[in-house]
């Protein structure tokens, strides 16, 4: 009798033991790892990729996001997400690459657009140049592609700081074969300014015409947000040697058959889910064409008290 109630004592408590051990492994290991707004937001990025996925194998055009770049990283972190979500919108089959400038040469936005276009020309259909610190706020603002000619997106009239009628800076569409044609942008531009004047009359001369969106009800101060602080991000606006003289007149030279550079490395990264490619760049300089892609500090005062002089 006595052994029959303790094989039962024995056997219940082995049963609850079971019972307790097979609940506590069905619970999560502990609530505080649960970052469930995260795991919300993950799946919002995930659609919205599915979606560029699901349409970069259908037949419409592809583009190439070209964003020049050195040492505008905050930027990036704004420009990715944003332009991702803008193109997404638009359904438009796209992938960003950073043209990350490695030299230390100054900076080269036009030979910069060459390089990056010579390496994905073969993949894409159209490439847009876009500064990594202009944001489209209009979402009529379309970058579809541009079948009659260049595209100028952020024409004169929306842009916030620039407004005369031959601005074609900030963010301009062009077909693949189109940019071909022009034997791409001027290798002559280092340091800020002046080498997207010189595209535009490229442009012109072969005949082509500028297209910009039309209907846009937004103004100058709502069309784009221009991240940009002169004062935190200065532009280089040195010149040296026969800079001045040289950059002001048309270039029939050089182009992407002239480009000299070369590819140090290719990064594939992800900035809030959003995939780019970043192209570590090393342009090379022929200093006796272009003295003026280093500016001795020398140099600069003596070429501008000359300057001054001549004045
Ligand atoms: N840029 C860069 N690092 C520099 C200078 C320029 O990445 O040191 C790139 C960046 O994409 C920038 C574009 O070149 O948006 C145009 O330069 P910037 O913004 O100085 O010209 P802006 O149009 O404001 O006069
Ligand atoms: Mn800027």
């Amino acid at each position: 009798m006595l052994k029959t109630v303790y094989l039962r004592f024995v056997s219940i408590i082995v049963l609850t033991a079971i019972a307790v051990t097979v609940m506590i492994s069905s619970l999560p290991l502990s609530t505080d790892i649960c970052k469930c707004e995260e795991l919300i937001s993950d799946s919002k990025h995930e659609i919205l990729h599915k979606s560029f996925q699901e349409s970069s194998t259908s037949d419409k055009p592809k583009l190439a996001v070209l964003v020049p770049f050195r040492d505008r990283f905050d930027e990036l972190l704004k420009f990715a997400p944003h332009i991702s979500n803008f193109l997404t919108r638009q359904q438009i089959p796209f992938h960003i690459f950073v043209l990350n400038q490695n030299d230390r040469y100054r900076f080269n936005r036009a030979s910069l657009i060459n390089a990056g276009f010579l390496q994905v020309k073969d993949h894409y259909d159209y490439i847009a140049m876009h500064d990594v610190d202009l944001l489209p706020m209009n979402d009529n603002l379309k970058y579809e592609y541009p079948v009659d000619g260049p595209l100028h997106i952020s024409g004169p009239e929306y842009h916030p700081k620039y407004h005369y009628a031959t601005f074609i800076g900030g963010i301009l569409l062009l077909r693949v074969d189109q940019f071909e044609l022009l034997n791409g942008m001027s290798n002559r531009y280092w340091g800020w300014g002046l080498e997207d004047d010189e595209f535009y009359v490229r442009i012109k001369d072969a005949g082509l015409e500028v297209y910009r969106p039309r209907n846009i009800s937004t103004g100058p101060e709502n069309t784009f947000l221009h991240v940009h602080d002169r004062l935190h991000r200065r532009r280089d606006t040195v010149k040296c040697y026969e800079q001045r003289e040289v950059t002001r007149r048309r270039d029939r030279e050089t182009g992407l058959n002239t480009l000299l550079y070369s590819i140090e490395r290719r990064y594939e990264l992800t900035i809030n889910q959003v995939p780019l490619t970043v192209l570590n760049i090393n342009l090379q300089c022929d200093k006796t064409q272009t003295p003026w892609c280093e500016c001795d500090s020398k140099i600069v005062s003596k070429s501008q008290t000359e300057s001054k002089k001549k004045l």
